[in-house]
């Protein structure tokens, strides 16, 4: 049109949109997921402005329309958001102009080819990423508060045009004239799939406008959008959390726990967490002991992938989401900004203290807790020196002493007086360690004996060391300093003493070289014999990591 004026984009821009469009193809479908926020975002600002100015309102049915049309073979994101004025138009969508971006055209040049698209995600692709899918953009914006609608336009290609336009109501079209090759963003099927995947707890509601054969226009809401984390809480029901619970951990228990909150300070964030009430059954098979809470910035989705808890709380499930990352937060970012590792860190600490307190409560649901789960949480005792000690504070075992359970202190409070160590045995059957010949020695003097059945309980007592000052010590070591203790005579089984002088030498000549030593022990009172060992690792790992071949 006559009445347009044309603009050349910013060097920087178009260096930017070059980049975009050719080294980010294959995640192009997140143009979408860009689109999408950036029309929540304006909605977020319009409905924040409505309460100083009530002629800002939005309307009742406010929410975004995603259109797709084939016969145009054009895409549109619409949106009851703020809008724009010419200004910001020229502002928003021809420079870049947030702050600490300016140097991003300098960087770019430095950058070698390979690197760039951690470049660009550090510094987010934004609107500009439609380029990927269209070979035009037609925007079309009506400020809030004002009666003049706005054409943006540009192929992406140094310049874009402002003129005059008409929209009925203020907000902002976004018209994607897609690419041939990007014709798959027109099927409403795959449509679905992205807003599903990338936009289910936007807050706003996310339709799908299709037009049926018969010329029907019909609008169906897709995002679940409830983003229940961001609703007071007096509006949220168990029966709601729980539900969330389900759809986000594809599971049907009713969880132990539901921890939310919101942090505030040098990093601010949302936490929506459950602990599980049941094992998931094929949750030990897993290959991949990473956490998978998921990473949202600005109710959007981004990652499940962001290891927001350590492995040995990997069981956890839940949403954190913060403003404090950028909407493109890149894979290499993620590992490297110091805003998720402080998220990380308060995440971990509250999950831990709720864990303490359910601790202290007790009771059944504890111990099914435990049984649930202390398999895993004990790989933290192996390899989380910051929270080792932690974790023995509540982690429960099988012990000697009862048919229970019994926590570290526990075990210390029926130490005999002289007793140095907390003792332990390892094996896979907790009947037959019960009955087990290593145990005869302290059964005979009243000492109490750990039994631990799990994988991890091969590794964890030697690298922990020790516990207030008790040292672990595996029953299967023969420096077990029983000499210390009294035997109770009474229990020990009567009987000739046998010849040790001579028995000893036979035995070793019959073993031959299959045992190093062969000798007399105060460790047995029923058995015969013990296979028994002098430092080095535990049995029980010696045959874990020979049959993993080491
Ligand atoms: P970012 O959203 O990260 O700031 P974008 O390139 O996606 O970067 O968008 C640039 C700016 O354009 C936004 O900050 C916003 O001010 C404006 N903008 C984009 N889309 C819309 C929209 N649908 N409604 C109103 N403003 C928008």
């Amino acid at each position: 049109a006559s009445d347009a004026t044309e603009h050349k984009f910013s060097a920087e821009v178009e260096r930017l949109l070059e980049l975009v469009v050719h080294s980010l193809y294959s995640d192009r479908e997140i143009f979408l997921r860009e689109l999408v926020a950036n029309a929540a975002d304006a909605m977020d600002k319009r409905r924040f402005e409505a309460q100083t100015d009530p002629a800002l309102a939005l309307p009742e049915n406010a929410g975004i329309v995603i259109t797709p049309l084939k016969s145009t073979r054009t895409l549109t994101v619409s949106d009851d958001g703020l809008g724009m004025t010419a200004e910001d138009l020229a502002q928003n969508l021809g420079t870049i102009a947030r702050s600490g971006t300016r140097a991003f055209g300098e960087k770019l040049g430095e950058a070698k080819p390979e690197d760039r698209p951690n470049l660009i995600g550090q510094f987010g692709v934004g609107f500009y990423s439609a380029f990927m899918v269209a070979d035009r953009v037609t925007v079309i914006s009506r400020r809030a508060g004002t009666d003049e609608a706005l054409k943006w336009e540009s192929d992406g290609k140094g310049s874009y045009t402002i003129s005059p336009a008409h929209r009925d109501q203020p907000g902002t079209d976004v018209i994607l004239h897609m690419k041939a090759d990007a014709e798959e963003f027109l099927d409403p099927w795959r449509l679905r799939e992205l807003i599903r995947k990338w936009a289910d707890h936007i807050s706003w509601p996310v339709r799908l406008r299709e037009t049926g054969q018969d010329g029907k226009v019909e609008e169906q809401t897709i995002n679940a959008g409830t983003a229940l984390w961001m609703r007071p809480k007096a509006e949220v029901t168990q029966e709601q959390y729980t539900e969330f619970y389900r759809h986000l951990a594809r599971a049907f228990d009713t969880p132990y726990a539901v921890m939310r909150w919101h942090a505030e300070g040098t990093t601010e964030f949302t936490a929506l967490l459950f602990i599980p009430g049941a094992r998931p059954f094929d949750f030990l098979e897993q290959p991949n002991r990473e956490s998978h809470i998921q990473l949202y910035v600005r109710r959007m989705f981004i990652t499940d992938d962001a290891h927001l808890v350590p492995n040995w709380l990997r069981f956890v499930q839940g949403v954190v989401d913060t403003d404090d990352l950028p909407l493109n937060v890149s894979r290499e970012m993620l590992q490297s900004t110091p805003v998720l590792a402080r998220i990380r860190k308060a995440v971990t600490r509250r999950v831990v203290n709720e864990i303490k307190s359910l601790a202290k409560t007790g009771g059944e649901e504890f111990l099914q807790f435990w049984e649930n789960f202390g398999l895993v949480i004990k790989e933290g005792l192996w390899e989380d020196a910051e929270y080792r000690s932690a974790i023995a504070e509540f982690a429960l075992f099988r012990t000697t002493h009862d048919e229970g359970w019994t926590t570290l202190d526990g075990y210390i409070s029926r130490m005999k007086p002289e007793q140095e160590a907390i003792y332990y045995l390892v094996g896979d059957n907790l009947q037959a360690m019960r009955a087990s010949a290593q145990l005869e020695g302290f059964k005979a003097r009243g000492i109490e004996v750990l039994l631990l059945t799990d994988p991890v309980d091969s590794f964890w007592p030697e690298r922990m060391h020790s516990y207030k000052d008790k040292v672990f010590r595996s029953v299967a070591q023969v420096r077990s300093d029983l000499e210390k203790h009294k035997v109770d005579e009474a229990a020990l089984p009567k009987g000739e003493a046998a010849d040790m002088a001579k028995l000893l030498p036979a035995l070793k000549e019959a073993l031959g070289d299959s045992v190093k030593e062969v000798r007399d022990t105060d460790r047995l009172t029923d058995s015969a014999v013990v296979l028994t060992q002098e430092g080095g690792p535990d049995l029980a790992m010696q045959r874990l990591l020979r049959r993993s071949g080491q």
